[in-house]
């Protein structure tokens, strides 16, 4: 970095209230770590914001000097656009605060919240508002993409209970975006990505949840997958809107539940959780231990927070990752034949196929309410390329591609936007689909220069 950067970067830091990390000071290495360890970007500076005019000042410097920014909010991005090389990072992770109106059903969090700050303030008073199920991943990423997870067939995505957001735009002003209030902002934010501005607060509608919810993993061997899979399709095609069940195949974890000697092996765990009374619940659950002859079980009522933590282990921080996502309308038995194939070839102990069931409430906005459009997608599978070492990279990148092209034929064409890998400029418009027209013509307004493009781009129209 040459001295005139370092005396710019010194101008911004006058009047900031956090703090301004530049290569080469203490903190700066683990500050330019995010969750995929596969991302290795060197932003000339890591401004911590401790308030929304800090934000401002960092949009307004970046902007003013033409610096590349990104922003960066739960870090847990894929793609890695929580980064940038060489520009200004506006790192959101000390802009936490919760505040829970519990007679309103309401909560509002600023824009660095993780889930596991969002479920804790909100579990306080036995609310829950859908989010996402892996607790370390940000709420600002996950909603501004649409956001999905247990509680999404009963109460909808996570934008369709967004209430109000705070944006700092391009221009450097503080504007709110609701059903009111720069309602095209509002409806751009709902699924459109971080292409509209720095969102520092968001507001949420919550529901009665929990505290004790029943919930849990139902496992069977690799080798009963395909019946498992058939008799899936047919039980989520008659679910009750309370009933969420996922599908994940890979090796078995060596989880205290499992026997010894099915750690290592292939299986296909059904993942579950009933949002309404328990009691109710049992018996809907019943038919999902009779699939086959599962080699384990860990089901019953346990607390919301832990369930929404049950998979953090799993998916801890510092692997490298490398995903690829299609949606369907229908699980189809050729989808399952490429499934079970690739399931039998997994490159690494870390790597899965994901199978999360939407439907229910998530289907029932117009594909037009909201920016997110993938409204009709009943079923969005995620194959989780997951290793320790780069030697490995050609290897588990490899196998995910080949596995992705394999089931494209069953696919229905769309793709969430918040699983895109870094490589996926291609498929941004499939992403926002058919809405991406009015969504360029929202950002030529909030955000004519792209300003904020370190994300999956609209560009302004
Ligand atoms: C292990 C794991 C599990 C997941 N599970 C789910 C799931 O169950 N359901 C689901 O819906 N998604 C899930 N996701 C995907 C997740 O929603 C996205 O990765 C999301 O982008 C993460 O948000 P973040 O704030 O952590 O990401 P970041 O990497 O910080 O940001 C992602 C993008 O959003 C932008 N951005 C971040 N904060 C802001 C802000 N405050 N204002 C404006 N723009 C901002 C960034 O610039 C970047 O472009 C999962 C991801 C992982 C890694």
């Amino acid at each position: 970095m040459t001295q005139l950067q370092v005396t710019k970067f010194e101008e911004l830091k006058k009047g900031l209230k956090g703090e301004i990390l530049l290569p080469g000071d203490d903190g700066y290495e683990g500050a330019r770590k995010i969750w995929n360890a596969a991302i290795d970007k060197r932003p000339g500076a890591i401004v911590r914001c401790a308030t929304t005019s800090d934000v401002i000042r960092a949009v307004n410097f970046a902007r003013d000097r033409g610096v590349v920014l990104a922003v960066r909010g739960g870090g847990h991005n894929i793609a890695g656009n929580a980064l940038c090389d060489d520009g200004i990072v506006i790192d959101l992770s000390q802009m936490k605060a919760a505040s829970v109106d519990p007679g309103a059903r309401r909560v509002t969090i600023e824009g660095g919240a993780t889930l596991a700050d969002l479920d804790a303030a909100t579990q306080a008073h036995g609310l829950a508002t859908p989010v996402g199920i892996n607790s370390t991943t940000g709420v600002a990423g996950l909603t501004l993409g649409g956001g999905f997870g247990w509680l999404s067939r009963k109460y909808g995505l996570t934008i369709d209970n967004l209430e109000s957001a705070g944006v700092v735009t391009a221009a450097g002003e503080v504007v709110r975006a609701s059903a009111t209030e720069h309602p095209d902002l509002f409806w751009a934010l709902r699924g459109g990505g971080g292409n509209f501005g720095v969102v520092t607060r968001f507001e949420f509608r919550l529901h009665p949840v929990g505290p004790g919810v029943l919930s849990g993993l139902i496992v069977y061997p690799l080798s009963e997958a395909k019946s498992v899979l058939q008799q899936y399709r047919d039980f989520a095609a008659q679910a009750p809107d309370d009933l969420s069940v996922w599908t994940i195949l890979r090796q078995a974890p060596p989880l205290p539940f499992l026997p010894k000697e099915v750690h290592g092996k292939g299986i296909v765990a059904l993942a579950l959780l009933y949002a309404g009374d328990p009691q109710q619940g049992q018996p809907l659950i019943e038919p999902l231990r009779k699939f086959g002859t599962p080699v384990g079980e860990h089901v019953g009522v346990q607390p919301y927070t832990a369930w929404q933590q049950a998979f953090d282990p799993l998916l801890a921080a510092g692997a490298r990752n490398y995903w690829k996502s299609h949606n369907f309308s229908t699980l189809s038995d050729g989808l399952f034949e490429a499934v079970i194939d690739y399931s039998r070839r997994l490159p690494s102990p870390q790597c899965e196929i994901f199978i999360g069931a939407l439907g229910g409430a998530t289907g029932r906005a117009a594909p037009g309410a909201t920016a997110y459009a993938h409204r009709s997608a009943q079923f969005v599978l995620n194959v989780h390329g997951r290793w320790e070492s780069p030697s490995d990279d050609a290897r588990c990148i490899g196998w995910a591609r080949d596995f992705f092209d394999a089931s494209a034929p069953f696919a229905s064409g769309g793709v969430y936007v918040n699983f895109l890998t870094a490589d996926e400029s291609n498929r941004v418009r499939a992403a926002y689909g058919a809405n991406y027209d009015r969504l360029a013509r929202v950002k030529r307004k909030y955000d004519p220069n792209n300003l904020f493009r370190m994300n999956q781009n609209i560009k302004p129209s």
